[in-house]
């Protein structure tokens, strides 16, 4: 049975990634930080038999037990502070979870593989923003980065030190260049799911408004479960590698408004979306789209969800939710 540590498994990746491994004969270790978390119920309930392991990304020792107990074939690391707003407001959290976190994971390999890495395969959630404000469109592997806020550049930093170990300890390290990618599981603090939620919640009376910061912005969105699958396929190959992971498409917010606001059967929403400069960002980061033509001709990877199916997942499983919630009051 192949073992697998999965790191930010309490996340919306984590969870699909933890269900895709636990399918695949998988036997899944996560690590999972703090006291009391809330959601481990969550975990536990849809990745069976997981094990959890505490530790944190901003403590090496925590994260060489959690080796040392799991001796992981393949380790993903998906924890990170991945909110970019947040990002600007914690910037030394962000570097030093997002960023170091990396450092310390690799780390804790070596460290308790004794110096020995060729047993394990390392997956790294690296990310578009790293494109930022783009040298070229679509973005690939091979565009320079030009990271546009303090998340951007944590991960950047990430995905180089990936690279490094590959090339100075002969580590299977693979990085993930993943577009933004959507579902249910999505945080609510996300603009997709923000939306998903408040369109939810205005169609059922519970809400009035919701404030927005830039819909003309136009993203590359995908599914997260697709995407958690183009994860697994790279630690399948040969040799390692980093790959773009994308759907090549990009839509604005007010497209995605369009969508959303429709499924509930409300074609003028103007009224119920409000234009706040507080959430604009300090630095924008340029359309970003992504050419994932070599994760389709090496990996054979291609997304099944499209914009449409994806955005009506969100708002129906936003719609029971707080159907279900309301009816409890
Ligand atoms: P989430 O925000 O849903 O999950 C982040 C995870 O990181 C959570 O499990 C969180 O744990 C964990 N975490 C945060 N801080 C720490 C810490 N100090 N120690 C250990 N774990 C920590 O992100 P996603 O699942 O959406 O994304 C997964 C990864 O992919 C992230 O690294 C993200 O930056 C990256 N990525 C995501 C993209 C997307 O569109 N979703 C696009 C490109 C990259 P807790 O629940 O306890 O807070």
């Amino acid at each position: 049975m192949p073992r697998a540590l999965i790191t930010g498994i309490t996340g919306q990746d984590g969870l699909y990634l933890g269900e895709l491994l636990v399918g695949r004969g998988y036997e899944v270790f996560g690590l999972v930080r703090g006291q009391s978390n809330p959601k481990v119920a969550t975990v536990e309930r849809l990745v069976p038999g997981v094990v959890l392991l505490e530790g944190d990304l901003t403590d090496l020792p925590s994260l060489i037990g959690a080796v040392e107990i799991s001796q992981p074939d393949e380790v993903y690391n998906l924890g990170a502070i991945s909110f970019v707003g947040l990002s600007w407001k914690q910037a030394e959290l962000t570097g030093e979870t997002t960023g170091m976190g990396v450092l310390r994971v690799l780390e804790a390999l070596r460290i308790a593989g004794g110096n020995d890495l060729s047993r394990v395969r390392f997956y790294q959630a690296s990310s578009s923003e790293m494109f930022g404000k783009v040298r070229e469109t679509p973005q690939r592997e091979t565009t320079p980065f030009h990271p546009r806020s303090p998340y951007g550049v944590a991960k950047t930093f990430g995905h180089y030190l990936t690279v490094n170990y590959r090339e100075s300890y002969g580590l299977f390290a693979c990085s993930g260049m993943l577009f933004n990618h959507e579902s249910p599981r999505r945080g609510i603090e996300f603009v997709t799911r923000k939306i998903s939620r408040a369109v939810a919640r205005i169609s059922l009376g519970l809400q009035d408004s919701v404030s927005l910061g830039n819909l003309e912005s136009r993203r590359d969105w995908g599914f997260a479960g697709d995407y958690v699958d183009a994860m697994w396929r790279m630690l399948q190959q040969d040799t390692p590698d980093d790959f773009v992971v994308a759907t090549g498409e990009t839509h604005s917010i007010r497209e995605l408004l369009d969508v959303a606001f429709a499924r509930v059967g409300i074609e003028d929403w103007s009224g119920y979306v409000r234009s706040d400069p507080r959430f604009f960002r300090p630095a924008e980061v340029d359309v970003l789209v992504g050419d994932a033509s070599k994760a389709r001709e090496v990996l054979g990877w291609k997304p099944r969800v499209g914009f449409h199916e994806l955005v009506e997942m969100m708002v129906d499983a936003d719609l029971a939710t707080e159907a279900a919630a309301a009816d409890r009051h």
